[in-house]
C-alpha cells in the first residue's frame, strides 16, 4: 500500500487499553498498515480497566471479519459462548419471559408483513406465542446452535449470532493483532496533556516517567475518566439520567452449574435489573439499579442471594451516569468507549457503539487540521446512534405493567422523548414499526419488546385480512413446523463450543 498523503493524520495516539482502546488500535493498525501511519497505545496497568462488558451484538462479527480474525480461535481464546439473543424476565409483568432474538419472525404471508398476520390471529383469540415463529428463539430456548447458513434455503432459516466472552481476554487477543500490524504499546500513566495555545488542539501527553508522546490525532479510550475529552478539553456531557435513571451496578462472577444456554438473561428487579451472562468457564452476573429506589446494601444482597453457583470473587461496585459526551469528536480528539458515553448495559450496546465509533473514524479519517466539517459529520452519525439506543432501552422500562416499584411507575408516567413516543404510538395503533435504514435495532428487535411486554396493536394492515381463516392457520402451522424442525436439527450448544473451539489451526489436539 502507498503512504497516505502528507497532510493526512499520521501519528495516532490512543489513551487506554480496555476493550475500546484495543478494538481501536487493532482496527486502525489493520486498516492503516503499510500507509506510513503510526499507532501508539498508552495504558496504565496501575489504573486498570472497568473489567465488565461481556455480552455483544451480532455486528461484532463484521468487526472480527474486518480484522481477519478466525472466530473459532477468538472463541477458544476468550472463553466465549454463543449468544442468540437476550431473555427478558419479569419486564412486562412478574412471571413474563420473552427473548429479543438476533433473527426475524416468520415470513410475509401474502402482501402483509408477518407480524400483521399474527396480530390478526391474536385479535381473534387464536394466536400461538409469537416466539414459535422465530428460529433464533426456538434454538436458544432448546440450548441449540448451528452456524447460520451463508445462503439459507428459506427466510425462516436466516438468523445471526453474537458472543458472550471474557472482555479482558478479548482485549488481550486484540492487542496481539494490533501489535502484529505494527501498533506500539506503551505502559504508563498520563499525568499531563499539552495543547496548542492557538488552536487548543492536543499536541502531546506526558507520562509519569517523564516520557512525552506527541501525535496528530488522539483517541480518548480512557474510560469514565475521559482524561482528554473532558478533563483537558472540557467538552461537556449530555446527562440522560432523567430518561435512564439506573446509575450503579454490582458485578460478580459465579460458578456454572447447568449446561450453558446460548443467550444472555436480564431479569427485572424492583429498582433495576439483573444480568446473567454465561461464558465457558463462569457466569457473569450483575445488578444494575438506581440509588434513588434501593440502598447499596439491599442491591448487593439481592444479587448475592440470587446467584446460581458459588461466587468466584467479591462483588465489585460500579458507578455511572447515563448519557454521552456533547461532542464525541472535539478538536483533534475522538472519544471512543466509556469516555464517550454510557447508556447502561441492558441491550449490550457499548461494545457495538465502540465499533461504530471506530468505523466512522476510519471512514472520516481526517487531515492533520482536523476540519470541523469532519468532526460535525462524525458527531451527527454518533449522536443518531446514541439516541436510537437510548429510545430502545427506554422502551423496556416504559412498556411495563409492573406496579411493584416506584422505578416502574415513574418510568411509565414520565415525559418520553418524542422519537420514542412516535414509535410506541405507531405500533399501538396499527402495528407499524418505523424502520431505520442504518443503525442498530431493526424492526424485529422492536417487535420483540413490544409484543414481549404486552403491547398489542389495536389494528393491523388490512391486507392481512385477504386470506381466509383456514388458509392463514395452515400457513402459520407450516412456518411453526419448519422452525421447530430446523431448531431440532441443530447441535447442542455445549457440543458446538467444544467442537468449534478445537477446529482452529493451532488448537491443542
Ligand atoms: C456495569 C456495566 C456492565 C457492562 N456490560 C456490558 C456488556 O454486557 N456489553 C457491552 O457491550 N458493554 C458493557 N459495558 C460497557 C463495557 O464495559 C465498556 O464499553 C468496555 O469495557 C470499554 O471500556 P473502555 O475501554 O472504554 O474503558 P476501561 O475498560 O475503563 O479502560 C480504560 C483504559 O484507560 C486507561 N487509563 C485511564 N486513565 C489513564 C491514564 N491517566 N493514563 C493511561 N491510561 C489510562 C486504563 O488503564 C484502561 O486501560 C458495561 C459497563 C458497565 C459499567
Amino acid at each position: 500500500m502507498n503512504d497516505l498523503p502528507d497532510k493526512t493524520v499520521r501519528n495516532i495516539v490512543i489513551i487506554g487499553g480496555g476493550t475500546a482502546g484495543w478494538m481501536t488500535a487493532a482496527a486502525l493498525a489493520c486498516r492503516l498498515s503499510g500507509t506510513g501511519s503510526s499507532i501508539t497505545l498508552v495504558e496504565s496497568t496501575e489504573i486498570g480497566t472497568v473489567g465488565v462488558g461481556e455480552a455483544t451484538l451480532p455486528q461484532i462479527r463484521g468487526f472480527n471479519q474486518m480484522l481477519g480474525i478466525d472466530e473459532a480461535e477468538m472463541m477458544a481464546k476468550t472463553s466465549a459462548t454463543i449468544k442468540l439473543g437476550i431473555e427478558f424476565r419479569d419486564w412486562g409483568k412478574l412471571g413474563d419471559s420473552y427473548i429479543h432474538p438476533f433473527g426475524n419472525y416468520g415470513e410475509a404471508i401474502g402482501p402483509a408483513e408477518f407480524h400483521h398476520c399474527w396480530v390478526r390471529t391474536h385479535a381473534s383469540g387464536n394466536a400461538q406465542s409469537f416466539e414459535e415463529y422465530c428460529l433464533s428463539i426456538m434454538a436458544a430456548r432448546a440450548g441449540k446452535f448451528a452456524l447460520p447458513p451463508d445462503n439459507p434455503s428459506s427466510v425462516l432459516d436466516a438468523y445471526t449470532h453474537a458472543f458472550q466472552f471474557d472482555a479482558s481476554l478479548y482485549a488481550a487477543f486484540l492487542s496481539s493483532h494490533a501489535k502484529d500490524n505494527g501498533a506500539v504499546h506503551v505502559e504508563g500513566k498520563v499525568v499531563e496533556v499539552a495543547t496548542d495555545s492557538e488552536t487548543g488542539f492536543i499536541v502531546s501527553v506526558t507520562l509519569e516517567t517523564g516520557e512525552e508522546i506527541s501525535g496528530d490525532l488522539f483517541v480518548d479510550c480512557s474510560g469514565f475518566r475521559g482524561i482528554l475529552i473532558e478533563q483537558e478539553l472540557e467538552t461537556g456531557y449530555d446527562d440522560w439520567s432523567e430518561y435512564l435513571p439506573c446509575n450503579r451496578a454490582y458485578a460478580v462472577p459465579c460458578e456454572i452449574i447447568d449446561p450453558v444456554r446460548p443467550f444472555t438473561r436480564a431479569t427485572a428487579r424492583h429498582a433495576g435489573w439483573q444480568w446473567r451472562i454465561p461464558l465457558q468457564h463462569r457466569i457473569g452476573n450483575g445488578h444494575v439499579y438506581c440509588d434513588r429506589y434501593i440502598s447499596d446494601q439491599d442491591a448487593v444482597d439481592q444479587l448475592m442471594s440470587t446467584l446460581e453457583g458459588k461466587p468466584l470473587a467479591d462483588p465489585k461496585q460500579l458507578f455511572f451516569k447515563t448519557g454521552k459526551r456533547r461532542n464525541l469528536w472535539n478538536k483533534n480528539c475522538v472519544a471512543i468507549g466509556l469516555s464517550g458515553g454510557f447508556l447502561e448495559p441492558l441491550e449490550s450496546t457499548s461494545i457495538d457503539l465502540i465499533q461504530s465509533g471506530i468505523v466512522n473514524l476510519l471512514n472520516l479519517l481526517p487531515e492533520k487540521e482536523c476540519a470541523a466539517a469532519d468532526a460535525n459529520e462524525y458527531n451527527r452519525l454518533m449522536d443518531r446512534e446514541y439516541e436510537r439506543v437510548r429510545d430502545f432501552l427506554m422502551l423496556h422500562y416504559v412498556a411495563t405493567q409492573r406496579e411493584d416499584g416506584e422505578l416502574w411507575r415513574d418510568m411509565r408516567n414520565m415525559d418520553w422523548p418524542d422519537s420514542l413516543k412516535h414509535k410506541i404510538d405507531a405500533f399501538k395503533h396499527r402495528a407499524i414499526v418505523p424502520d431505520y435504514t442504518h443503525g442498530l435495532f431493526a424492526a424485529a428487535s422492536w417487535l420483540s419488546v413490544f409484543i414481549g411486554q404486552n403491547i398489542i396493536p389495536e389494528h393491523y394492515d388490512p391486507r392481512a385480512d385477504l386470506m381466509a381463516d383456514e388458509a392463514l392457520a395452515e400457513e402459520l402451522g407450516r412456518i411453526e413446523k419448519h422452525i421447530a424442525q430446523s431448531a431440532g436439527q441443530m447441535t447442542s450448544h455445549d457440543v458446538f463450543i467444544a467442537e468449534y473451539g478445537a477446529s482452529f489451526e493451532g488448537a491443542a489436539t
